[in-house]
């Protein structure tokens, strides 16, 4: 690994969404790093949001998991080298793939993994141990949209690129609070609605930030957007705003497609009426688009995450094919991916049911794919998708799993049944950077330290189909090693030496890019031909380049020629579903739960969580509702709730918000139990799935909202983290100097000193105060001259006072003579 210069700007990706942007990493030679946009990254021109600007802030080795470790036969996990845990993986495997068949083994890996990674994962799993038992967390994200566009264009195409986004005169955003999840792209389509007047248009049924610049803002009703796409077809077939020379030329199934429609919805009124929205809105929206050729379409989780989100992907690209809006400049339907790599692992085979290269697992591929790896077990078909995969865990079917780079006992759907299936396993396997998450707590018989971003080297691609590099500024902590040299390892043990002899990353990268040109004589989309065989140097040095990278460039742009990789070149209209609501809230479940993101944390905050910025935007796990339901559940502003369902339950700070829609709560899925005693939405979520992709519905689960009650509300600031009991409510946040904590507990006031005491730490001295008559209580602890921790208790959350300048007690070197009088003032 090469570490750069001390100040020298190292150009490298950000590791969060699928903006993709490029950053330079300066190390400041004293363990601290700047970091400043890419002025010279096309997909950030030099602008990074929040959480990418923090960067620098969630670098420390604090918790790493910095060496191998196994667990004996007493139970008892401990250090071990990294011979003896690549030898229990290795052994472990194979023993049990021999035994039980390939099948019975499996990898669930992630979308924060580079594309050599991937690669080297998806070719060991599906071309030597023989299984196509690998999928992602990725399915989690965008699948839907793999699956629509297969569909409709014969492969997994994202059409169009940033640049669309500038010359764009609609810009129409479904289920997707990009402002918040894609906040640089945001901004860019707000540079183009100021310069050049662009219109932007908002469907959701949320009103989320993204909403507030809209010109329009369509609140349709959960589930129901394929309805409006539907109507949009039919509109557009109405005011003869067809290209008719595109579909004639270009498309198959149009007027079947057109018929569904017009059956789904077949006016304005009927559309206005099923997706709960003002006739008005509805029929501007569609005038709007009939009249603006120049039409992008963004979609997102909130498209994807549904039982019925391949569908939602289709009708929204129907409406492209429709009017010959796509493969142009400024037009076309755009998936947004969540994660800052899900395309690279689409790319590679990441997903469980595609194969490699984008290749599928026809006979045709399969032997491709076997003769250029050379394969001896190739996988003859698909893999199990992730909430299966899971279900296989529970039932004793998969006995052996590696989780790599991913936190499932906290992200996918009925998380409490997934982190109990992985105590089902015969072996259990995690790669991680830090040593402490819900999925390793779960008692794994192998944890392997990898290298964090910074450390590794590689590549990503975002969701205009651009790769980047991933450059290394940081020696990787203890014996922390690249995710791809793991597998490597595990592979060459179990009897692949040759297959997997890599030695650097750019060795991984040239055989991806040969197998996405093997045999593809422009059959197939994705082609990195030309970086076939790129040199060590010229790899280092590799700016971002949208695929494909050809030899012979057939066109300047993806579709222009109006020729897609279905058999006969013709892109397919695909006739959706009627829509259902997959949850069905009935009397003990009343609310349909939506989750998301917030705008300053990605994932489960194993990163963004080390921040004291990226933390004191949102500090704990909350539910969104709407003020009128709130009442109607006895619960306010500020207060906690209990939200379940028939999976799980979980505590939450309640925010009331007229953006939310009467019966509809929203919950974001950060937390976890590191963060909070109660704050896994995950466990909540139902686990329906998409029929076609495979894609968990993660914005319709039917919950209940009731009061969480406690005898006394408090919070702790502290220099230290500390244990915190399982008996109370809690929720953890990073400070400057410290941690913060909101809690809440059954205790008399006759108690609280105790409860402080316990919270607040050893040594120095403690002072306090007690009102009876405001029913409060104080502590704080003191050593060293410095604010060690302090504890307000209260009777109720709503008379707590303000933390800021306590915060500041806390991060400070000393403390004043005055100030700690103050500090129980
Ligand atoms: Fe990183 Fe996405 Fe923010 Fe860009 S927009 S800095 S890729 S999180």
């Amino acid at each position: 690994m090469n570490a750069p210069c001390k100040f020298q700007p190292v150009r490298t990706t950000c590791p969060y969404c699928g903006v993709g942007c490029g950053v330079l990493a300066r190390p400041d030679g004293h363990g601290g790093t700047q970091i400043e946009g890419d002025p010279n990254h096309p997909a950030n021109f030099g602008r990074l949001c929040s959480k990418g600007s923090a960067l620098g802030e969630t670098l420390s080795f604090e918790g790493r998991l910095l060496h191998p470790q196994v667990r004996d036969d007493d139970g008892e996990l401990r250090q071990a080298s990294w011979a003896e845990a690549l030898n229990r993986v290795a052994t472990g495997f194979r023993e049990i793939a021999a035994q039980h068949g390939p099948d019975a083994v499996a990898f669930y890996v992630s979308g924060q993994l580079l594309t050599e990674d991937y690669y080297v994962a998806n070719k060991l799993m599906k071309g030597f141990i023989g299984s196509a038992n690998i999928d992602t967390n990725s399915r989690l994200c965008m699948a839907s949209s793999v699956a629509g566009h297969k569909r409709a264009f014969g492969a997994d195409t994202v059409p169009g690129c940033y640049e669309d986004l500038d010359e764009a005169d609609l810009l129409v955003l479904v289920g997707s609070n990009a402002a918040w999840c894609h906040p640089v792209l945001y901004q860019r389509m707000m540079r183009n609605k100021a310069q050049r007047g662009a219109r932007m248009v908002v469907i959701d049924p949320r009103r989320t930030p993204t909403a507030d610049e809209a010109d329009l803002v369509v609140q349709i009703a959960p589930g129901t957007d394929s309805v409006l796409f539907s109507g949009l077809l039919a509109h557009l077939a109405d005011r003869d705003a067809l290209d008719r020379q595109f579909i004639g030329a270009s498309t198959q199934g149009f007027s079947e497609t057109l018929a569904r429609a017009r059956h789904i919805a077949p006016d304005v009124d009927a559309v206005a009426r099923a997706c709960c929205v003002a006739r008005d809105d509805v029929a501007t929206l569609y005038d709007w688009f009939c009249a603006t050729p120049k039409a992008v379409t963004l979609f997102s989780q909130g498209v994807n995450q549904s039982a019925q989100g391949t569908d939602k992907v289709n009708a929204i690209i129907n409406c492209h094919l429709a009017t010959g809006r796509i493969g142009r400049p400024g037009m076309g339907p755009f998936s947004l991916t969540g994660q800052p790599n899900a395309m690279g692992g689409r790319e590679v085979g990441g997903l469980a049911n595609q194969l490699a290269a984008h290749m599928g697992f026809q006979p045709d591929s399969i032997d491709r794919v076997r003769r250029f790896w050379n394969a001896p077990a190739m996988a003859q078909g698909e893999g199990l998708k992730a909430v299966d995969l899971f279900d296989a865990v529970a039932a004793g079917r998969i006995r052996a799993l590696w989780v790599m780079a991913t936190n499932p006992a906290v992200s996918l759907p009925r998380a409490d049944a997934a982190r109990a299936a992985l105590g089902k396993l015969d072996l259990f396997v995690v790669s991680e950077v830090v040593a402490s998450t819900d999925t390793s707590s779960a008692r794994p018989h192998v944890l392997l330290p990898a290298a964090a971003w910074g450390e590794k080297d590689g590549t990503v691609t975002n969701s205009e189909r651009r790769i980047s590099r991933q450059r290394s500024f940081l020696e990787p902590p203890g014996e922390a090693r690249p995710d791809w040299w793991i597998v490597a390892q595990v592979g060459k043990r179990m009897g692949f030496e040759k297959a997997f002899d890599y030695r650097f990353p750019a060795d991984i990268f040239r055989e991806h890019a040969a197998l996405s040109a093997f045999e593809n004589d422009d059959t197939r989309d994705f082609d990195l031909s030309r970086l076939c065989n790129i040199e060590p140097g010229d790899y280092e040095t590799l700016a971002p380049v949208q695929w494909p990278v050809r030899m012979h460039t057939r066109s300047d742009r993806l579709f222009s020629d109006g020729r897609f990789y279905t058999p006969d070149g013709r892109a397919r209209f695909v006739p959706v579903v009627p829509p259902k609501s997959a949850a069905r809230p009935d009397q003990p479940h009343p609310f349909i739960l939506n989750t998301g993101r917030v705008r300053d944390h990605w994932h489960t905050m194993t990163r963004t969580g080390r921040s004291a910025r990226l933390s004191a935007h949102i500090d704990e796990p909350f539910v969104a509702m709407h003020p009128d339901d709130a009442a109607a559940a006895g619960v306010g502003e500020g207060e906690l709730a209990t939200v379940s369902s028939v999976h799980g339950s979980a505590v939450l700070r309640v925010r009331c918000s007229e953006g939310q829609r009467r019966g509809e709560v929203f919950a974001p899925i950060h937390w976890n139990g590191q963060t909070a005693s109660q704050g896994r939405v995950g466990a909540l979520v139902h686990p329906i799935c998409d029929p076609i992709s495979g894609q968990p519905d993660m914005k319709a689960t039917a919950v209940a909202v009731a009061p969480a009650r406690y005898a006394a509300y408090g919070f702790l600031l502290s220099a230290e983290t500390v244990a915190l009991p399982a008996d109370m409510y809690w929720a953890r946040s990073t400070i400057a100097g410290g941690k913060a904590v909101r809690f809440a507990v059954n205790a008399a006031p006759q108690e609280w000193a105790a409860v402080a005491r316990g919270l607040m730490g050893e040594g120095g001295a403690i002072v306090d105060f007690e009102d009876r008559t405001q029913q409060a209580y104080r502590a704080a602890r003191i050593a060293g001259g410095r604010l060690k921790a302090c504890v307000y208790v209260a009777a109720g959350p709503g008379l707590l006072p303000a933390w800021d300048w306590l915060k500041q007690q806390i991060a400070a070197p000393g403390i004043e003579a005055e100030a700690r009088k103050a500090v129980l003032a």
